[in-house]
Order: structure tokens, then sequence, then C-alpha cells
């Protein structure tokens, strides 16, 4: 039991406003997507808790903005600790409503401590660099650069990593200054709940931080069109984005996005072959594929090729599916019936398109309950086939063969988005070269996706608009204000 539910019902208060939890009239039913199971009742909220929340945050928005970067810097630690507390609680919790194998959900969790540690320590920094001069062409002027958070906050997040992509807006837009609104994912709000009971024990004044559990249509779109709103950060898919930018256009309210993806891993002719494999299976099947950063697109050299699809086929079919709670379980459950239904209606239409299927693409034996899919190879992908084009956001790779470094890179290229991409190669001037070329916001070299909170994340084209994550992160939710004085 969360500690914001009631015992005698287990329905959980989904709204956190001006420092009290409070019930809302909607009913958002979780499920465990491994068992299949209702997990919990959330009384989440609609207009009308936007509206409060809102003012909320407006009224304790003056104090908090004003106040000093070092406070905020103590607030942002005591959450990292809080975090850090409950960080087992948080692991179980982020398994049970998403169903990731509960290795998975800790790299999730120490992330967050990360994040918040990271960005108390700009917000400390922020005192000494609030102001800062410009030199002027002109000996008549005098003038510096100030900056102000830039208010009340709307942030909207996904439910493939609940509590990370929470923290990496969260936290900058403390260290800001700013007053929050925060709506999860109506499909795994669990881990926010246990992160607003943590905000809730830490100390920060009322109003700073609020929560508004909800659909998208009931919470969502309201925040995003509230004219107390000055910026909104939105992740999610790209449908949502364009409608939440529509939205936020109707107050020119500023936007961050951090949408979809189809990113590529480049395995040249030089490269480690198992360390290709491995990270072949870690940028599809991480988190059962339901990565924005999925790496979904396998370009391999030609001459590697044959080889390289008997040891991934061979990876691929070892990988072992299953109950997030067990160990050695690698790939969980996807994360409810409608996304696993739609990754099913991608991998029968690549079978319709003619892309050959080389593994999986169905249940795995012996799991006949839960949201779970064997990890699924496809080769002969057709370039304008939905499967090659589309974001899947699930357990399907797709791998093509590519005859020179030219061609690599256009093929990797060739596509709408530009969130990341991967490359294997032993030749460092190579690697170095193709990086530059990849029209992608982070590119990993011989390397796992590791993200560190001081890095950018975001992507080039359709992926994203701005970056999270190092000061850019923190620069999203501030102001930038130029004084001017005559000598
Ligand atoms: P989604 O777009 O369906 O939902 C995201 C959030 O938006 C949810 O909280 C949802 O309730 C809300 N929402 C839905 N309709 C809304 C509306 N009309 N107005 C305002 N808010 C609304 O996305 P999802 O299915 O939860 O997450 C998967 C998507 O997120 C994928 O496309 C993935 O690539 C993307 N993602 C991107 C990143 C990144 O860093 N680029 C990270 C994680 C996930």
């Amino acid at each position: 039991m969360l500690s914001t539910a009631t015992p005698q019902d287990g329905v959980l208060a989904g709204l956190y406003i001006d420092g009290h939890w409070q019930r809302g009239d909607a009913t958002l039913q979780v499920i465990n997507p491994a068992t299949e199971e209702a997990l919990a009742t959330v009384a989440g909220g609609d207009a009308a808790a936007v509206e409060q929340a809102v003012a909320a945050a407006s009224a304790a928005f003056p104090a908090w903005g004003r106040g000093s970067g070092a406070e905020r810097g103590a607030c942002l630690r005591r959450i990292a600790a809080g975090v850090e507390a409950r960080r087992e609680r948080l692991i179980e919790l982020q398994s049970r409503n998403n169903g990731k194998p509960l290795s998975e959900s800790a790299i999730d969790v120490d992330d967050v401590i990360a994040t918040f540690n990271y960005y108390a320590e700009l917000a400390e920094a922020l005192d000494a660099q609030q102001d800062s001069a410009v030199a002027l062409p002109s000996a008549d002027f005098a003038a510096r650069l100030r900056r102000e958070p830039c208010g009340v906050v709307g942030l909207i997040v996904p439910w493939n990593f609940p509590m990370v992509t929470t923290a990496w807006k969260l936290a900058p837009a403390l260290a800001a200054g700013c007053c929050v609104v925060l709506k999860p994912s109506e499909v795994t709000p669990l881990a926010e709940l246990e992160l607003a009971d943590i905000i809730a024990a830490s100390g920060l004044p009322s109003g700073v931080f609020n929560l508004v559990c909800g659909t998208g249509l009931a919470v969502g779109a309201p925040l995003a069109g509230h004219p107390g709103v000055a910026k909104l950060s939105f992740t999610g898919s790209n449908a949502v984005g364009v409608q939440v930018m529509q939205r936020a256009a109707e107050t020119v309210k500023g936007v961050s996005l951090e949408l979809g993806g189809k990113s590529s891993l480049l395995v040249f002719e030089d490269a480690d072959l198992d360390l290709a494999v491995e990270l072949a299976c870690g940028g599809g099947f991480f988190n059962a594929g339901q990565m924005c950063s999925a790496t979904s697109r396998v370009l391999v050299a030609e001459e590697l090729a044959e080889d390289f699809l008997a040891r991934l086929k061979a990876r691929v079919e070892a990988i072992r599916v299953g109950d997030p709670f067990e160990a050695g379980v690698e790939m969980g459950s996807l994360v409810n019936q409608a996304q696993y239904q739609r990754v099913c209606r991608h991998i029968a239409q690549g079978l319709q398109d003619g892309a050959r299927l080389l593994s999986g693409g169905e249940r795995p034996a012996g799991l006949p309950r839960g949201y779970f899919l064997r990890p699924t190879l496809f080769t002969e992908v057709p370039l304008d086939s939905a499967l090659w084009r589309e974001e899947i956001f699930g357990p399907v790779l797709c791998v093509r063969r590519f005859a020179s470094e030219e061609e690599a890179i256009a093929l990797a290229n060739d596509s709408e988005f530009g969130l990341v991409a991967s490359l294997v190669s032993r030749d460092a001037a190579r690697a170095e070269r193709v990086a530059n070329a990849l029209q992608a916001g982070t590119v990993w070299v011989n390397a796992p996706q590791v993200i560190f909170p001081q890095a950018a994340w975001g992507g080039y084209k359709r992926s994203s608009i701005g970056r999270e994550l190092g000061p850019w992160g923190l620069s999203a939710f501030q102001e930038l204000k130029h004084v001017i004085r005559a000598l």
C-alpha cells in the first residue's frame, strides 16, 4: 500500500495540490502488466484540479522564485536522499507497474537520484551566476544579463520511464526556481505518487510542487492550454506532442518536446562482433524495446552480415523473458494490452509488407498471461514499410545490410526522427567521422546507452524541441533579462 492510500478502500489520492493530498472524481485503474491483475485504483483529476494546482503554484512562485539557489539546492538534495531511502520500494513499484525487470528499475531509480543531486549542484551555483556582465562596445552604457525562473511550468510525462522522465524535468525546474504542475501517465502513476510522497516529506514549501493524475484529455490538455502556465515541458508521442504544441500556441507559451525516435545501430566490418550483438540486444530489448532511444534499425556491413545475424539470432533466442521479479529474467512484459496489440499489429503488417521474420514475433511459450512478447528479429525489411519507418515501441529489431560507409550513414539518416544512434567499429577515425555525419542528438561509439545528467539529451528533426539534462535542461526553465544602464 502506498502512503497516499486510504487503508479502508485502497484507493489512492491522485492529486497533491498546495501541500495536501486530495481525491479527484476520475477513476484510474492501474494494472500489473506481467499478470494482467489490478494493482491500484487512483482517484485522479480534471480541468478543475488543474485550475486549483496552477493557482497553488502561482501563489507559491514569488517566494520560491526569489529565494536563493542554495535553499533550492538543499531541497533537491533532500529529495535525492528521500529517493535513496525508498530505493527498494520504488524499484519494486516500478517493476510492478511497468513490467520491467528489477535490474532495469534499479537503473531508473539511480538515475533519478543522480539527476536530483546534479541539479542541486547547479541550483547552489546559481546564486553566484544569476547576474553576468555583458561587454558592450560603448563607454556610455553598462549591461548585465540576469537569469530568472520562467514561472509556473507544466510537466507532462509518458509511461516508459515514468520516474526518469519526471526527474529530468522536475529537478531542473525546481532548481531554476519554477513552481510545477506535474501530470504523470495514467498508465503508470504509481512511481510518481511515491515520489510526490517523498517530496511532501522533503520540506518543499506548499504549492511549489503539485501533481495531478489523470488522462491526457482530462488533465494534460487543460494544463497545456492554461494561461497561467508559462512553459510546458512534454515527453511522449509525436501525435500528442503536436496537440500539446497547438494548445500551447493559443497562449504563446514556450514548449520543450521530447518525442519519438527511429534510431540505428551501425555495425562496421571491423566491429567486435560480440560487442555488436550485445549492443543490438541492449538497444532493441531494454525495457522490452519501449524506448524513445531504441536502436530498432540495425545496419550491418555486408561482409559481416551472415556471421552477425547467426550470432544475433542465437543471443536473441537465449534472452530470458518473464516475471520481472524473477532473478535472471532479461526482458519483462510490455506495459499494457493496448501497447501489446499495437506491436503485434506492426509485426503482422511487417510480414504482409514482405519483411522476413528471423526470430520471435509471438508470445513466449509458458507465459499464457501478461503482455509478453518474444524478442523479435526481422531482416530484408522494405525501406518504405512501417516497420522500417515508424516507431514500433516494442521488442522488434529490423536488420539491413550496407555496402559502404556512405550507404550506412544515408540509411541511418533517412528518417523523420533524429534522436540517437550507436556505432561499432575498431577504427577510431571512422567512428568520429561517422558520428559527425549522423543526424542524432546522441551517438554512442562502441558503448551501451549510458546517459549522464551532465550531458545533453534530445534529438534532431521531429524527435525534439530543445534539450534536457546538463545546463541546457536548467536554462529551459529560465528567462533571460537584459538590464542596461546609462553611465
Ligand atoms: P503519449 O504521447 O500517449 O502520452 C504522453 C503523456 O501525454 C501522457 O501523460 C498522456 O496522458 C498525455 N497526453 C495524452 N493526450 C494528451 C493531450 N491531448 N494533451 C496533453 N497531454 C496528453 O506517450 P506514451 O505512449 O505515454 O509514451 C510513449 C512515447 O513517448 C513514445 O513515442 C516515445 O518515443 C516517447 N518518449 C520520448 C522520450 C524522449 O526523451 N524523446 C522519452 C520517453 C518517451
